[in-house]
């Protein structure tokens, strides 16, 4: 679509594994996506961009969540079944993961989403943009 334009526009931006990891915004890549391990912010803290508007369409983060969750439980039941280790550890070794394996799960997903629906923003406002100059004249 923007294959003109990809090489300016990537200067800005962070890509989306370090965006994901850190949690940066997609407009200034500051670490402000993030006002908890997986909530994302209500505005960007240092430029002002709106991500609970961006984040209005990714209201699939409570499947990601159910989809982990089933994974890990499949994944528990196995071991437990093969190696048959102590439950304490097995208590201690499963909630780290989980609170591990779902917080960066959503936070990926959640990034991905945020980019995404930046992407399409910025393409609406520049369509907007042209529609409002024609109506002008
Ligand atoms: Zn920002």
């Amino acid at each position: 679509m923007n294959s003109g334009e990809q090489s300016s526009q990537e200067k800005g931006q962070p890509g989306f594994y370090r965006a994901a990891l850190f949690g940066l915004c997609p407009q200034c890549s500051e670490r402000t996506l993030f006002a908890a391990p997986a909530r994302i912010a209500d505005t960007c803290a240092s430029c002002g961009l709106n991500l609970a508007e961006l984040e209005r369409g990714s209201r699939a983060a409570g499947v990601v969540t159910i989809v982990v969750a089933a994974a890990l439980i499949g994944l528990a039941l196995w071991i437990e079944d093969t190696f048959r280790p102590p439950l304490i550890l097995q208590m201690i070794v499963w909630t780290v993961v989980t609170v591990a394996a779902v917080l960066g799960a959503l936070r990926a997903f959640k990034t991905y989403m945020l980019m995404v629906s930046y992407e399409r923003a910025l393409e609406r406002q520049s369509e907007h943009g042209a529609e409002h100059d024609e109506g002008d004249q």
